[in-house]
């Protein structure tokens, strides 16, 4: 984490709470709110979780973020994403498997509630050995 996103950490969890309250969850009723700033930059992009009557179709709020983030600054590598769910909670395979692939042992992630905001803890924390582009090329 650089001295830029542990300045800002309440700015990105208000961002985080701030998505969560946007949250399209008519089917779980689990409301989460994410907030991304990628290293070197001074935006931060927030998601929250976008459902759908397929399931299937559903998006987590982590993936808004990094998508949106990804989508106004191409690829970058994650300084520090903050979760917020009602009582905290840590990303699912699925996302801790997207931001492996714009992390680095660097990154962190706080998994916060809406009063605070968690330790900020490695990726390696969650996601020991992630699946990367050394499988795909050696
Ligand atoms: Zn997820």
């Amino acid at each position: 984490m650089n001295s830029d996103s542990a300045s800002r950490l309440p700015e990105l969890h208000q961002a985080a709470c701030q998505a969560r309250m946007n949250a399209y969850a008519p089917y779980s009723k689990y409301r989460v709110g994410a907030a991304v700033m990628f290293r070197g930059s001074n935006q931060i992009y927030a998601g929250c979780n976008v459902e759908n009557a397929s399931y299937g179709g559903t998006m987590c709020a982590e993936r808004v973020a990094i998508f949106s983030a990804v989508a106004s600054e191409g690829a970058g590598i994650i300084d520090h994403l903050v979760l917020v769910t009602e009582r905290p909670s840590s990303p699912c395979g699925l996302c801790l498997q997207v931001i492996s692939e714009f992390a680095d042992a660097d990154t962190r992630i706080s998994c916060g509630d809406p009063e605070t905001i968690g330790d900020a803890l490695p990726l390696s924390e969650f996601l020991p050995r992630p699946f990367n582009s050394k499988e795909l090329f050696g």
